[in-house]
């Protein structure tokens, strides 16, 4: 008896594409994110402590996007109908990160927002990429922050 087996070929795996760094697409020292299995640069090291510098892609991702946020809070599910992170967030700030730079998907229907505008000088405050300040609930652009930050400090004591 013999039994019949079928002649398995294994499939070759073609390895001509070198990975790349979904983000930068550099190809050298690359990872694959925790929480959606891309390549991405290896690079959470080269960040230094307080320098807010936005130059590392994995903690760009990790940190700075919605299917980053979604994989360390542990939510279920895909991020992009995930109702925990569309509530968790401003509208605003939801969008920003589901469709800046630092993803690999990007929200295909962002929701609309109304744009947030200084409550001081009217000027349209982009919370993803302008500096601002909120206070009691307020939305206040970086120059009028500065200016009324100098205020204080300039105010004599009675
Ligand atoms: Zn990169
Ligand atoms: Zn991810
Ligand atoms: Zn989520
Ligand atoms: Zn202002």
């Amino acid at each position: 008896m013999s039994a019949k087996t079928k002649p398995r070929t294994p499939k070759k795996k073609k390895s001509e594409e070198k990975p790349r760094c979904g983000l930068c697409g550099k190809t050298k020292k690359l990872t694959k994110t925790e929480c959606c299995g891309q390549w991405i640069c290896d690079d959470e090291d080269k960040y230094v402590i307080f320098s807010y510098a936005r130059n590392s892609c994995s903690r760009n991702h990790s940190r700075f996007t919605l299917c980053g946020y979604h994989h360390t809070e542990e939510h279920e599910g895909s991020w992009k109908d995930c109702p925990i992170c569309r509530n968790g967030f401003e509208t605003e700030m939801y969008v920003y990160y589901g469709t800046n730079e630092y993803n690999f998907e990007k929200l295909e229907n962002p929701p609309a927002y109304l744009p947030t505008k200084c409550v001081k000088c009217g000027v349209i405050i982009s919370l993803g990429y302008d500096g601002y300040s909120i206070k009691g609930g307020e939305y206040w652009c970086e120059e009028c922050s500065n200016k009324e930050m100098e205020k204080l400090h300039t105010r004599k004591m009675p």
